[in-house]
């Protein structure tokens, strides 16, 4: 058997390492490493893929989400409302800017933003929300944009672990997640979906003007050369991850459609038993499996986690604190009360293998492992 690891990057490279290799060596011979023709002609396909007017491309996902709140003009002291759950960059960059950021709780079955969460955490303040598409699938959008339309809000979408994730309305419609909301942001982090060899992110909008004040503040704030005319920051996608990018992107559909195996293998597998929890997928989104992630009841989780490493299969606790009692985070107007889902999840749940090359024999010896520690 193959050694199992959490994301095996060598192993999908190893499947395009020829058009990589040689691509990587154009470019290099091109000379043209930052904003040349690979970055243009993937931001166009990447437009066409999300079936979205304009793409920015920039250094990394938590740039994209500080661009796109820059971009959106928001001011110190506006209060921007995001998940107790998720990775630390989607708060990090409301408090950097000076905003204020309020977590609410989410749903337990989904891990997204809890809608009645939401709508508690309004006030006068609030100009934004932030929903985030935990682990692959969308959150209840159709809700988030009823709320903002209410109170009129910007949203932007944090995309980094949804890419390619379609969402579908009621009346049937559907769009790309990431493109729903007034500006999207994802991250080409290695270890996403859609990964790049480096750092690498993108801005995706709808909205021809946000667009234009997007592609300025990228770059020093210039819309024309040494004319500044914001305050920007350099953030850039450069050559080379842009033609890895292009080469992957084709294949995104194909590695979602491999994630999806993986799960349904895993999920199967663990119908057999009431103490594992496996991922509710939402009816309005589809899954594309950044994680697959169990929650367990009647079980030592940190007792099963260490199991599963002593038998060499990497597994991972996303994410083991809620922001909401982060040091950089804390704030007394919270209440534990208000985070009863968040304060439970971190103990339940436990992240397995996920990526594009696991194989059955991997997935039963994952699969055996935890249910025979379940049911010891
Ligand atoms: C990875 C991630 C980010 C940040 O992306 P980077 O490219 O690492 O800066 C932001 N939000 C979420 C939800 C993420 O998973």
């Amino acid at each position: 058997m193959r050694k199992i690891q959490m994301v095996d990057l060598l192993g999908q490279y190893d499947k395009v390492q020829k058009k990589i290799d040689s691509k990587i060596l154009e470019v290099v011979k091109s000379a043209a490493y930052i904003n040349g023709p690979e970055v243009h002609s993937f931001q166009k396909e990447l437009e066409n893929y999300l079936n979205v007017k304009h793409v920015i491309p920039c250094a990394n996902g938590t740039d994209a989400l500080q661009i796109a709140m820059m971009g959106l003009g928001l001011k110190p002291g506006d209060e921007v409302i995001t998940a107790d759950f998720t990775f630390a960059a989607t708060v990090e960059v409301i408090a950097l800017l000076g905003l204020t950021p309020v977590l609410v709780d989410v749903e337990k079955d989904t891990f997204n933003i809890d809608i009645e969460s939401l709508k508690k955490a309004i006030t006068p303040k609030t100009k934004a929300i932030v929903p985030v598409h935990l682990f692959g699938q969308c959150a209840n959008m159709e809700a988030v944009l009823e709320v903002a339309k209410t109170h009129n809000l910007f949203v932007i979408e944090d995309t980094a672990q949804a890419i390619g994730a379609d969402y579908t309305f009621k009346n049937g419609s559907k769009k790309k997640a990431g493109t729903i909301g007034n500006v999207g942001t994802t991250s080409f982090f290695p270890s996403k979906n859609l990964g790049c060899y480096g750092d690498g992110g993108a801005i995706f909008t709808n909205n021809d003007d946000l667009a234009h004040t997007l592609r300025g503040i990228v770059n020093h704030g210039m819309y024309k050369r040494y004319y500044h005319d914001v305050v920007g920051v350099n953030s850039r996608l450069d050559s080379i991850q842009a033609a890895i990018l292009r080469i992957k992107l084709p294949l995104l559909n194909s590695y979602c459609d491999a994630r999806s195996k993986a799960a349904e293998y895993y999920t199967k597998a663990f119908s057999t038993t009431k103490n594992i929890t496996t991922p509710v997928i939402s009816n309005f989104t589809t899954h594309v499996f950044h994680q697959y992630t169990i929650q367990v009841k009647n079980v030592d989780r940190n007792a099963l986690h260490q199991h599963l490493l002593d038998n060499g299969i990497p597994n991972a606790i996303y994410y083991p604190v809620p922001l909401h009692s982060q040091k950089a985070y804390m704030d007394v107007r919270y209440k534990e009360e208000d985070f009863k889902v968040t304060n439970e999840l971190i103990n339940t749940v436990l992240s397995l293998p996920m990526h594009t090359e696991l194989d059955s024999e991997q997935l039963n010896f994952i699969t055996s492992t935890v249910l025979n520690f379940i049911n010891k």
